[in-house]
């Protein structure tokens, strides 16, 4: 890892704040701090149908609260779609890409039609009917206006990065990547011109994050994430994936589950200190 890193904390602005969120905020804010190193704020809010601006506006008041700066401005990634189109159009130049007209429901009835499909990190994976559509009924669909999303060729992708992939985690040394567990990855979505595996290499790389501090249900990922780093020739982090705060009942903190959250935490008067001793970081 670098002497001085430059780590992040990249919420999603789906909802509040909860400390599973401060938990990792402050993993990756100690990091950088202790190594002399940036601690950036980044909004991932490329999903449009999902994120708020009140819930952008709470991040930044919570994290404040808590007693946590960041170095130079937060990047918001909805104002950057044309700079993640520019690395769309760089994997699809190279035949690393191929329009999906695919509703789901398609998806969906073609996979049980096959039985047993294979499952990776993101659900079954996908069949590859429209990698295989001839160019010009591809060429057609797309003159007659018909959505698509854009996935990645997993076995072009495989071929073109060239050897085995691994990554470096703090304290477990190099880990072995299977990208392939993706399948044909989407990259862009029909409603969402980029999606969070572009959107995040992409801007790791452009910020120089060189320590990326996240949750182990993100590890999976990082197996894809390599994929894109090698292929754009985007530079490596570390990456040090740490275990999720549970709640009382044993699982997992998650918003959906209404778990407290730090601006509910924060009117409530509770003191800060007391709320960065709870999140354990
Ligand atoms: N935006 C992602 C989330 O909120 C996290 C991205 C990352 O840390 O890599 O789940």
């Amino acid at each position: 890892m670098a002497a001085r890193p430059t780590t992040r904390f990249a919420p999603s602005p789906t909802g509040y704040l909860h400390l599973g969120h401060a938990h990792s905020a402050l993993l990756a804010w100690h990091a950088a701090r202790e190594g002399g190193g940036r601690f950036l704020l980044r909004i991932e809010d490329i999903d449009r149908t999902r994120c708020r601006p009140e819930f952008t506006d709470a991040i930044t008041k919570d994290l404040a609260w808590l007693g946590l700066d960041w170095d130079g401005p937060v990047r918001v990634q909805s104002a950057h779609f044309r700079e993640y189109r520019a690395a769309l159009d760089s994997l699809a130049s190279r035949g690393l890409l191929y329009p999906c007209f695919c509703t789901r429901a398609e998806i969906a009835r073609e996979v049980a039609a096959i039985g047993a499909a294979p499952h990776g990190p993101d659900g079954p994976l996908y069949p590859g009917t429209c990698r295989r559509l001839l160019p010009a009924e591809r060429a057609a669909r797309i003159a007659s206006g018909q959505p698509y999303a854009l996935r990645l060729d997993m076995a072009a992708a495989l071929a073109a990065a060239g050897g085995p992939l691994s990554y470096e985690e703090l304290g477990q040394g190099r880990l072995r990547c299977d990208p392939a567990r993706f399948g044909d990855a989407v990259l862009a979505r029909k409603d969402t011109p980029a999606s969070y595996h572009l959107c995040v290499t992409h801007d790791d790389a452009l910020q120089g994050v060189t320590l990326v501090t996240r949750g182990d249900d993100l590890r999976p990922a990082t197996d894809l994430h390599r994929l894109l780093q090698v292929l754009m020739g985007w530079p490596e982090p570390a990456y040090r994936h740490h275990a999720l705060l549970l709640g009382p009942d044993g699982r997992r903190l998650a918003k959906r589950d209404g778990a407290r959250s730090l601006r509910e935490m924060r009117a409530a008067g509770m003191d800060a200190a007391a709320v960065r001793a709870m999140a354990g970081a």
